[in-house]
């Protein structure tokens, strides 16, 4: 199938999955997860309508910004982000959704402020709690928040997650639910420059069950895009 017939069908299952739990369709957003794919790919999933793209590594998001891959729609960053990359990406993008230590936002905040712009962010959550993943544990994000006005030039949006792989169907709503639940948490204390609007879960093989739990924006790569080809030399 093509990218342009891909996308149309995760749409109609995201409608529907969204449908089947009472929620507003509009509600919730595709972010195509572009990695290892190239700015010929980008465009056509931008033609066929997703809302956002995401890219993992600096060095692709670079490449495909200077070819303006990412043109029509918001760019966001969610790989893992090393401290010495953040010049290459605040400013650059919308949204960092993968912000996942309070170096690395000590970093954004730096470059932020001598770029004179405010970086919106999500925090990334390792909501499995998994030595192989990056993210902060549920507990310590009320810490987080407790010192955010040292953070002027950050926005925080919500939140971020990447369930552990899980074997049986079903065996992710736990996770997806634990995400929801920490930010009717964190909106109820009312922090300043926090909202908790966007809640990015779900990939190609859970979106739907992600939305069925209150996920406002799914990053999907595979089923948009096909299998990614690691034996490619990376871009
Ligand atoms: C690759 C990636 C995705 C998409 O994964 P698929 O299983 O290919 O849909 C989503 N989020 C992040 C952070 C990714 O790195």
């Amino acid at each position: 199938m093509s990218i342009a017939e891909n996308v149309a069908q995760i749409r109609a299952q995201m409608n529907a999955a969204a449908i089947a739990a009472g929620r507003d369709p509009s509600e919730i957003q595709l972010c195509a997860a572009t990695k290892m794919n190239d700015a010929e790919a980008v465009r056509q999933a931008i033609a066929a309508g997703v809302d956002c793209c995401g890219e993992n590594r600096v060095q692709e998001l670079t490449q495909k910004l200077s070819e303006n891959a990412y043109t029509g729609v918001p760019v966001h960053f969610i790989g893992h982000l090393q401290t010495n990359k953040v010049k290459q990406v605040v400013g650059k993008v919308d949204l960092i959704q993968s912000v996942d230590r309070i170096g690395l936002m000590q970093a954004i905040e730096k470059e932020a402020a001598r770029q004179g712009v405010v970086q919106n962010i999500l925090l990334e959550i390792n909501i499995g709690r998994e030595e192989s993943k990056s993210g902060f544990y549920s507990e310590e994000i009320f810490p987080v928040l407790d010192q955010f006005m040292n953070f002027p030039h950050l926005r925080i949006k919500g939140l971020m997650a990447i369930p552990p792989i899980c074997q049986h169907p079903g065996e992710n709503l736990q996770f997806f639910e634990e995400i929801s639940q920490l930010s009717v948490d964190i909106r109820e204390k009312k922090y300043d420059n926090v909202t908790v609007d966007c809640l990015s879960m779900g990939m190609s093989d859970d979106f739907t069950d992600a939305i069925a739990c209150g996920s406002t924006m799914v990053r999907v790569g595979t089923a948009i895009f096909g299998a990614r080809n690691y034996a490619k030399p990376h871009l």
